[in-house]
């Protein structure tokens, strides 16, 4: 009998062995994964988790118990992935058990980057990945508790939305001049700055972390690079992730920033494919690139997957994602070019806006804030390389499908 290892219990692994038995693969599965937990999403973890930890929200879960059954999925939970030895026919486990394996489909993901700084492993520090984080992050998170954030990335901005939310005192410190720069770049990282101080969030860009004051073992102040000390009752760290390529480099895989897979989503092993967050693959405008987005660990996954059957598969699809915070959902398709020609349609003060960012007359990116409904038919726009006119782009008067038919 055939069989596949998924390495990984989250999003994409649990969608590759969805994907598998929906093709009709008929063969072993056994999915590992690290946490106690089978599959689940992690959106909720920043937001619905950290607001009411004691009921999950309704589909936490990718799927019951009872479907990893019904499916013959061998969960293999609680559990550590040591090594790929496929000469020695599989995947060995922490407890030296080997699972068998003809394939492999790593979906490692990554660990949160740690502050290196003395004190960043004490208990009122947190870092955001997994359920279990989520719900140490809640405790810290009380009414009245100041929270000083570190990194005002998404997990950053998410987690300070969270906890106004929830009546905290709330202070972001990031390095860049703008919250969400990778993402949004330098303007409308502006604005997104701006809408989290209305709210309360007190802010210090342009600055760094410099080190930590401890009383008793915890955490109580924060000290930044103007020599600010900014005491706290915890600290949230969002600086980003480092991908988990251990088990791919221990196995001789080639490795960049991130596992390198091609279209098929194989690695250098013919028998080993990645996809999520740990996997480098050529980007839709050229260059390779980690994506570190829900969809992308979703499609991929399901595109490595069809691949291990055998199925053609040529996957390489622009960016989207999309983060809530506060009254603000914000969703991003494509890139920023550089230098860019931005056009706007509505207004930004109304927060409820589409920006259109073009390079040489082709839409590369397309931001909309509030405004999910444009979102379809504006992945459609960057995924087709439309182009289209100032004018038009800005007339809220012409429907986004209209710019699509005459792309076609
Ligand atoms: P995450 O998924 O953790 O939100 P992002 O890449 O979206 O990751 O954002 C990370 C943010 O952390 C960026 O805004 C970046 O400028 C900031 N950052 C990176 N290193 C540090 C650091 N040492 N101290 C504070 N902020 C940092």
């Amino acid at each position: 009998m055939r069989s596949v290892a998924i390495v990984g219990g989250n999003l994409a692994g649990g969608r590759a062995v969805e994907t598998l038995r929906q093709a009709g693969f008929d063969g072993r599965i056994t999915l590992i994964g690290q946490e106690p937990w089978r599959p689940y999403e992690r959106p909720p973890l920043s937001k619905e988790v950290l607001w009411n930890p004691a009921n999950a929200p309704d589909n936490f879960f990718l799927q019951t118990e009872d479907w990893y059954n019904e499916n013959r999925i061998d969960l293999r939970l609680d559990t550590r992935a040591e090594a790929i030895d496929l000469a020695a026919g599989g995947v060995r486990l922490s407890g030296g058990e080997l699972v068998v394996a003809d394939q492999v489909l790593l979906a490692t993901g990554g660990h949160a980057r740690k502050l290196n700084l003395a004190g960043a492993d004490c208990a009122n520090v947190h870092y955001l990945r997994t359920r279990d984080d989520a719900e140490r992050m809640a405790v810290d998170l009380q009414a009245g508790a100041r929270i000083v954030i570190v990194g005002m990335g998404v997990i950053g901005a998410e987690v300070a939305a969270s906890a106004i939310k929830l009546g905290c005192d709330v202070t972001a410190v990031e390095p860049l001049a703008v919250p969400m720069e990778r993402a949004l770049g330098q303007r409308f990282g502006h604005w997104l700055g701006e809408e989290h101080r209305k709210r309360g969030v007190k802010t210090h860009f342009n600055r760094g972390v410099t080190g930590f004051k401890f009383v008793d073992g915890r955490v109580s102040a924060v000290e930044i690079d103007d020599g600010t000390l900014i005491e706290c009752d915890a600290v949230i760290v969002g600086v980003g992730i480092v991908p988990a390529t251990s088990l791919a480099l221990d196995a001789g895989l080639a490795v960049n920033n991130g596992i390198i897979v091609d279209r098929q989503c194989r690695t250098s092993n013919p028998a080993v494919f990645a996809a999520g967050d740990v996997a480098e693959q050529d980007g839709f405008f050229g260059g390779r690139f980690r994506q570190e987005t829900y969809q992308n660990a979703a499609d991929q996954a399901q595109a490595a997957a069809l691949a291990i059957l055998g199925q053609e598969v040529d996957y390489c699809k622009p960016m989207w994602y999309w983060s809530d915070q506060f009254d603000l959902n914000i969703q991003f398709s494509g890139q920023i070019p550089v230098q860019a020609e931005v056009v706007l349609r509505g207004d930004m003060g109304s927060n409820a806006f589409v920006a259109f960012f073009l390079s040489g007359g082709t839409i590369e990116g397309l931001l909309a804030v509030n405004r999910a409904s444009d979102m379809g038919i504006g992945k459609r726009l960057v995924e087709r390389r439309a182009k289209a006119g100032a004018a038009q782009l800005g007339d809220p008067d012409v429907p986004l499908r209209e710019l699509l038919k005459r792309a076609n």
